[in-house]
């Protein structure tokens, strides 16, 4: 063990050396392959287009936007950074702050996120005593930020009139008022893809057979591209991982990647509740759920819901994968555990019980995937010769990654030129050393439901529920 743990050592220094080493850009028309047109990859693409480059195809194995991408969704928490990255911070500190800062201006500012971001708050809350303590912690850390909610009545204030009539038994928290509050999911996928194919310098292959990616494609033990179910080969200069809660199913991530899902459904709201629905700020208590306002689309379409989420340390599924032993694999249900169902409709019941007899619309799991340390991957993979890799990887959303999407393209695309800010690489880097013995059951500072991660396959068939739930 200690010798293996010297031999990773050895590892992440020559992976950082190599990471550094001066490369050449490269060329605009380099050809560059993306696998998963995800949040991550469609963020990829567009921040390459946006660089100049012309060559860009990008791999998905689901038509756009996936059914199965993570950020296939209405809508997404943001939070801005409370502090911006400084020297004296800890790497982690630096690297959040920096992502979170790289995000912001982007969602602030550039014109095609900006329409998507509702700036409407953010309450932080929690039940339980050891949920509530990490709430508390974070918040009168920065009294400039958070104000206390001193009781029911003050949650209540906080949204609009009529909405949290529940009595809300047991919850504790803080308001955000600024720098925080949701974005519409699919709407920017929508946007950001079609800004990346304008211009033709990128070319979206969405299919169940030529867009899905079965093997990466190796010439001299290197990466060269990638091969699809249809056969096909893909050769490219310089090949991009990108393919969310499905990437370690492509190369063996040695542990730094855990699968992990979540549940979701929807609470369908009448026309004229939607207004009074539509600006709310994110409720968010993070040992029960949160539920966020219905985007601006979905209210035109006549279809406004209210996006449900219970919060637990999340569920994983064992099985045989890409690494030696067992390992968290994804498997797509549009369904959930009857129990998750069970704790969205008590999240219903404390805050808005006058929506708690509405069925619960389209179900689903949602997949991410969780590092150690819950920082993002973004890296050459080290390969294996001495050479600069060109497969790089950008997967690890652990929870964060729709609204630091933005930031993901930023680095990406930094790091392929490598000019990637030599603190934020170390932070970023290919670190298999934090995953040595990894607890595929670590709860990773996470709370709610039965308080652990659950295996999916000690579920029985007949917990399962599917929409509408009543
Ligand atoms: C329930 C839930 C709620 C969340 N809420 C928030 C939130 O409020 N705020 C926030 O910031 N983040 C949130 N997240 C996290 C965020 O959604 C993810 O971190 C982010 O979407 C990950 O992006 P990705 O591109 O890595 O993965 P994805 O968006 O899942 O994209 C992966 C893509 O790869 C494709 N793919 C997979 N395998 C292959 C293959 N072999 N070949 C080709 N294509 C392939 C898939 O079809 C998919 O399109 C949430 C996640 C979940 C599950």
């Amino acid at each position: 063990m200690q010798l293996r743990y010297w031999q990773l050592c050895l590892n992440v220094l020559a992976t950082i050396t190599i990471t550094m080493a001066a490369l050449e850009p490269p060329e605009k028309n380099s050809s560059i392959l993306i696998i998963g047109a995800g949040t991550w990859g469609t963020s990829i693409a567009y921040r390459l287009v946006k660089r100049g480059y012309t060559n860009i195809k990008v791999l998905d194995s689901n038509t756009f936007p996936s059914s199965i991408s993570a950020g296939n969704d209405l809508n997404k928490i943001l939070e801005e950074p409370i502090s911006p990255p400084a020297a004296d911070q800890s790497d982690l500190d630096y690297a959040w702050n920096t992502i979170e800062a790289l995000s912001s201006e982007v969602w602030r500012n550039d014109p095609v996120h900006k329409p998507h971001y509702h700036p409407t708050g953010f309450i932080y809350a929690a039940v339980g005593d050891e949920a509530y303590a990490k709430v508390k912690a974070a918040a009168e850390a920065r009294p400039d930020v958070y104000s206390l909610l001193e009781d029911a009545d003050a949650f209540r204030r906080a949204m609009p009139e009529g909405v949290l009539t529940g009595d809300l038994t047991g919850w504790r928290g803080f308001i955000r008022r600024q720098g925080a509050g949701w974005v519409e999911a699919r709407d920017i996928l929508l946007d950001v893809h079609a800004e990346a194919v304008k211009v033709g310098a990128a070319t979206f292959v969405c299919d169940p057979e030529a867009g899905r990616v079965a093997e990466l494609l190796y010439e001299d033990n290197e990466v060269v591209g990638a091969k699809t179910a249809d056969g096909a080969t893909h050769r490219a200069d310089y090949t991009i991982l990108a393919a969310g809660a499905g990437a370690s199913t492509l190369i063996d991530f040695e542990k730094q990647l855990r699968p992990t899902a979540w549940t979701l459904a929807h609470v369908p709201l009448t026309a004229a509740e939607a207004p009074t629905y539509a600006e709310l700020p994110v409720l968010f208590a993070v040992d029960q759920g949160f539920f966020l306002s219905p985007p601006a689309s979905a209210i035109a379409a006549g279809e406004p819901e209210l996006k449900i989420c219970d919060e637990h340390p999340g569920y994983i599924h064992l099985a045989d994968g890409k690494a030696k032993e067992k390992s968290p694999v994804p498997v797509q249900r549009d369904a959930i555990p009857r129990s998750s169902a069970d704790n969205m409709q008590k999240l219903l019941q404390a805050t808005v019980p006058q929506l708690a007899d509405r069925p619960l619309l389209r179900p689903r799991l949602c997949w991410d995937s969780d590092t150690p340390d819950r920082l993002f991957l973004i890296a050459r993979h080290p390969g294996s010769s001495s050479s600069q890799s060109r497969l790089l990887v950008a997967a690890g959303g652990s929870g964060n990654g729709f609204m630091n999407a933005p930031a993901v393209g930023i680095l990406v695309a930094d790091l392929l030129e490598d000019r990637l800010e030599e603190r934020m690489a170390k932070a970023l880097r290919w670190r298999p050393e934090t995953a040595v013995d990894r607890d595929w059951f670590d709860t990773q500072g996470r709370f709610g439901g039965a308080d652990k991660v659950v295996d999916l396959g000690e579920i029985p068939d007949d917990d399962w529920t599917e929409g509408p739930i009543r």
